[in-house]
């Protein structure tokens, strides 16, 4: 079972937990501008790679899109470091059958910081094989879990080649914020102690899932996680109640992407 989970899972933490040292060389080298570089990198990865790319295309199957788009999202999301489109759709729908539950694969009631680093339980990560072969049939995201770690291989060698400072801040800098934006949605949604720091609910759903509002300028409308689990098969996570429902992510999957939705 466990060739099912990578590359998602001991080799990319590994490697995520190793590219926080790329900190120090960032702290030395930085200015204003790679920071600013670093700051898109991640709005891309986070947004549309993992945002809308795996979550809400490949794992909710919310609307339709070209199979350009399918390699721009598969791309983007495995230079994000975080595992591969299968990997994720595995273990995001187990969270979705069993939010907060016993079979929750991260459930920050089983130990906030285990969730928080990905240290998923074992017990509760059986993946359906079925699930897995019906990925794999996916020529694209077959191509992006197979090649998982020659693809980011490859992006740091054009990376190193254009300019070596490249590496850190369009890699490994906006990959970790990645990992922590990534911690946040399993983390930090589904800890009830958030709401005295303004999570809310708007929706009395079964899990302990909260939305974050002030979290939108880095989740861009991922933040509204307990929206998300009340409607998890909405393209958008604006459920019409207020300014702090406003989804970024839904306007560039209607304007830019004109992704065809259910
Ligand atoms: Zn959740
Ligand atoms: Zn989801």
């Amino acid at each position: 079972m466990r060739s099912l989970l990578e590359p998602t899972q001991i080799r990319v933490k590994n490697l995520q937990w190793a590219l926080h040292l790329s900190i120090f060389p960032a702290l030395y080298f930085g200015t204003w501008q790679y920071c600013v570089l670093s700051l898109i990198v991640f709005w891309l990865i986070h947004g549309i790679g993992s945002g809308i790319g795996t979550h809400r295309y490949y794992v909710h199957r919310t609307f339709e899109t070209n199979r350009y788009w399918q390699i721009i999202f598969s791309f983007l999301f495995t230079i994000s470091t975080s595992g591969s489109t299968i990997g994720y759709t595995l273990v995001h729908l187990k969270h979705h059958a069993h939010s907060d539950k016993e079979h929750d694969p991260h459930s920050p009631a089983n130990g906030f910081l285990r969730a928080w680093l990905g240290m998923y339980s074992k017990s509760s990560l059986t993946l359906s094989p079925k699930i897995f072969m019906r990925l794999m049939k996916d020529p694209i995201m077959k191509f992006f879990h197979k090649f998982y770690f020659g693809i980011i291989l490859f992006y740091i060698i054009i990376l190193g080649l254009i300019n070596p400072l490249l590496i850190i801040f369009m890699w490994a800098i906006p990959a970790v914020a990645q990992f922590h934006a990534n911690a946040i949605l399993i983390a930090l949604v589904h800890d009830h102690r958030i709401k005295y720091l303004g999570g809310y609910r708007s929706c009395a759903t079964s899990d302990d899932s909260y939305n974050i509002w002030w979290l939108k300028p880095l989740l861009l409308g991922e933040e509204l996680h307990n929206n998300h689990h009340a409607k998890p098969a909405s393209v958008t996570t604006n459920l019409g109640n207020g300014w702090r429902d406003f989804d970024p992510l839904f306007y560039i999957i209607k304007y830019i992407i004109r992704g065809k939705i259910k």
